[in-house]
């Protein structure tokens, strides 16, 4: 018989032993990261642990003083431009035109990024996200939190983009629109998106990330993953796990 060895598939976003920070300051010490298409990573850690460094080191804005950042195979550092082209990214707070509609917005945004904005193109997205077709033409400054998210989504699902970041995606979400945003989620992940979220919300990561990761001394210290079961993770003892972990820091 003869036997095939193919290369183990390229991560999307693929963070190699990466120290950096600001002036003197260390935040990420060897931090390494790898997420394919159609994963859901989610990253929890402290206060000041480092995970909005990791989502700026991925967009280009914090360069590594050693290790290696690649996003689709392109080094944000030395190519930011073709890296964020890549990425949506969707802040805690969603920054739209408020004085727009939820389609103008996208056209809008788009229209930046450099690609078409066909009408049904934009319907089908906003639609995807979960935004009934009455509220495609308001004005966004009338919209809800999740809302305003779910707009951010419907630009990703728009530009097909490999890669999605949050940031604390779920915060000032009551529980009925964290569900909702879970779900969609999981819709990303199914068209083959890598999502890396950081978050507090452990409850919320456990509903959706195939893996939570756990973010202490600028590396990553553990990495759980999804069980099969219907409860994904035993979300009682990681989270006894982490504030005993933190507690003894
Ligand atoms: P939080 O959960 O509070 O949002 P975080 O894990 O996202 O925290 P970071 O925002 O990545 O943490 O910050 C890590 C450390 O780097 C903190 O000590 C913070 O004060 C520091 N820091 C962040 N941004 C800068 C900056 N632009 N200049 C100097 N120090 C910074």
């Amino acid at each position: 018989m003869t036997e095939h060895s193919f290369p183990a598939k390229q991560p999307i976003l693929d963070i190699r032993e990466v120290i950096t920070g600001y002036g003197d300051t260390l935040v990420l010490n060897g931090l390494s990261l790898a997420i394919h298409a159609g994963e859901i990573q989610a990253l929890l850690g402290a206060n000041g642990a480092g995970k909005t460094t990791t989502l700026n080191l991925l967009l280009g804005f914090v360069r590594p003083r050693s290790g290696q950042v690649y996003i689709n195979g392109i080094d944000p550092a030395t190519n930011p431009t073709v890296a964020r082209r890549q990425v949506a990214y969707i802040p805690e707070n969603v920054a739209l035109y408020g004085h727009l509609t939820a389609r103008e917005n996208i056209a809008y945004l788009l229209d930046l990024a450099e690609q078409s904005a066909d009408f049904s193109v934009i319907s089908e997205a906003l639609t995807a996200a979960g935004l009934n077709q009455d509220v495609h033409d308001r004005r966004i400054a009338g919209f809800s939190k999740g809302m305003r998210q779910k707009v951010a989504i419907a630009l990703a699902l728009a530009r097909h983009v490999p890669v999605l970041l949050l940031d604390e995606p779920t915060s000032g979400l009551d529980p009925l629109a964290t569900m909702e945003f879970s779900r969609l989620l999981g819709k990303l992940r199914d068209r083959g998106v890598a999502i890396l979220m950081v978050t507090h919300d452990l409850l919320g990561a456990a509903d959706v990330a195939d893996r939570i990761g756990f973010l202490r001394g600028g590396r990553l210290v553990e990495q759980v993953s999804a069980g099969t079961g219907v409860e994904r993770f035993d979300v009682s003892a990681l989270h006894r796990h982490y504030l005993n972990a933190e507690a003894l820091r």
